[in-house]
């Protein structure tokens, strides 16, 4: 069975003058666990919506969309986010901003320090774990910002333009970094991304949505070996 199943999916926003903007057309997709998937597309042809809907941020107008099978009604720990700011708190340091999410849900005592411990070593942030946000580059961040998604175990990795404000050489290494990452845990991950090479380089398949709103335009396999 695949993990997130997308039918007839529609997302119509209602603008303050009262006008429909069709974000989202009868999409349909289906993806299976463990998966990397990249979304490209034009600005405006609705990634950031179809993304936010799979996060619970955004309600959807009408169709389905379920992961694990059940149906998307809200925000879920089951998902990791990660968006193009890291949003770190600027008054805790960079293991609490980490393991905030696990702790106000499940304790302190929850958090997989061994897992911690891991992924700050896999992206280069051991040795930063007393430091506050400010203290960091952008790049270094945004490392903290997936490290605290992946703590929580997510069962969906969705990034929405993770590295879009980095310059190319850190967004480079963060995708090497990534897909390490993506190799030892095989998190299904949903990449959305305005850059072909970078998806053609992270994903097993593309869903390419077209400047109409919502409609793919196909759903391209990539066949590359993995690092
Ligand atoms: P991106 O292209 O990077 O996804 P946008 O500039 O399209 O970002 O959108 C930025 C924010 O503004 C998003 O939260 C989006 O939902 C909102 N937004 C985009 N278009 C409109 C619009 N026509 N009316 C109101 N809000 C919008
Ligand atoms: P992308 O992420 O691909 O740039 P978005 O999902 O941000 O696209 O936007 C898809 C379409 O929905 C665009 O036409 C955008 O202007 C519109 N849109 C996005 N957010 C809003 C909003 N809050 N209100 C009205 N229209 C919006």
């Amino acid at each position: 069975d695949p993990l997130i199943t997308c039918r007839s999916l529609n997302k119509v926003y209602k603008t303050r003058s009262g006008d429909a903007v069709d974000a989202l057309v009868d999409l349909n997709f289906d993806i299976a666990k463990g998966e990397f998937i990249s979304v490209v597309g034009p600005s405006g042809c609705g990634k950031s919506t179809l993304l936010k809907i799979m996060a619970g941020l955004l309600d959807y107008t009408s169709g389905d969309i379920a992961i694990s099978g059940k149906a998307v009604t809200g925000p879920s720990p089951q998902n990791g986010l990660v968006f193009q700011q890291p949003n770190l708190l600027p008054w805790k340091t960079i293991a609490e901003n980490v393991y905030f999410p696990v702790e106000i849900q499940q304790g302190r005592r929850a958090v997989n320090m061994t897992l911690v411990r891991e992924l700050m070593s896999m992206v280069g942030l051991k040795g930063f774990e007393g430091k506050y946000p400010h203290e960091l580059s952008g790049g270094m961040q945004q490392r903290a910002a997936i490290v605290r998604a992946l703590v929580q175990d997510p069962a969906v990795l969705l990034m929405d333009e993770p590295f879009g404000a980095l310059d190319a050489m850190t967004r480079d290494m963060m995708n090497v970094e990534l897909l390490k990452i993506w190799s030892k845990h095989r998190k299904t991950v949903i990449f959305i991304t305005h850059s072909i090479p970078e998806a053609v380089f992270l994903s097993d398949r593309v869903i390419a949505m077209t400047p109409r709103p919502g409609e793919i335009a196909e759903i391209i396999p990539i066949d590359l070996p993995r690092p």
